[in-house]
């Protein structure tokens, strides 16, 4: 009867701890959520690739990124948040001129795991009405903070139709290659497949070996047949194919 009652205990704290690997596992997920549209890549038969910058505008670095994305003639989409587009108008305009796409990267950058709805929608709202104040017009994706959502937050995407957008290809994510440009841009061309969705930090102090690697990925890839587009235009390739 007592080892019986032990082997139920331990059953459940079994259960227990399984159920609460599975909701971490699946706030980290880049490509499960709950509710709502996930993309950690777009499937598409076109040799065709995104890369997108996570965090800002800041006043130092946005006009060395936008010139660089101009001297090569790429593309972006550019995951701001409501906090520093505020801070920093200017800069904002001057991506949306660009032409680049923006996305919603939250107001705050708070981790979004167990927020309650309210908080989520502020954080949601505030951040569109801000890319919207800068003047840019397309649907508005959204990237959560640290990559983490688990129930309200995709709740609240798939109520909106709002897309979430994750990555599979992240290079800063490699301690061993992250404050190298050339080890970056070789993981990214050896990652890359179509569809690929690049994630690089470039607008603080710390992005400088990204901010380097850009020019490299660019080109590599390029040679490699790939095109750069904006995570709208992959998900539009995408679209295109379905029977
Ligand atoms: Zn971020």
């Amino acid at each position: 009867m007592v080892m019986r009652r032990l082997l139920t205990v331990g059953l459940v704290v079994l259960g227990l701890g399984g159920g609460l690997l599975g909701l971490y596992t699946l706030g980290n997920s880049r490509t499960t959520q709950l509710f709502g549209e996930i993309f950690a890549r777009v499937e598409t038969s076109k040799p065709l690739v995104a890369l997108t910058f996570d965090d800002g505008p800041t006043v130092r670095f946005t006009q060395d990124v936008l010139d660089m994305l101009k001297e090569h003639d790429a593309p972006a989409t550019f995951f701001l948040t409501g906090k520093e587009m505020q801070e920093n108008p200017a800069q904002t305009r001057a991506i949306v001129e660009a032409g680049h796409q923006v996305g919603n990267h939250s107001y705050s950058h708070a981790r979004m795991l167990l927020t309650g709805p309210a908080t989520v929608a502020d954080e949601i709202e505030r951040t569109d009405a801000a890319i919207r104040a800068a003047g840019y017009q397309g649907e508005i994706d959204f990237r959560p903070p640290y990559g983490k959502k688990l129930v309200t937050l995709p709740w609240y995407m798939s109520q909106n139709n709002r897309k979430t957008i994750t990555w599979d290809i992240e290079p800063e994510s490699y301690p061993d290659i992250a404050g190298n440009a050339d080890a970056m841009a070789a993981h990214v061309l050896e990652k890359a497949q179509n569809g690929s969705i690049i994630l690089l930090h470039v607008m603080y102090r710390s992005g400088e070996a990204s901010r380097a690697a850009v020019p490299k990925i660019v080109q590599g890839l390029r040679q490699r047949g790939f095109e750069f587009v904006t995570v709208s235009q992959l998900l539009a390739s995408r679209s295109e194919e379905a029977p």
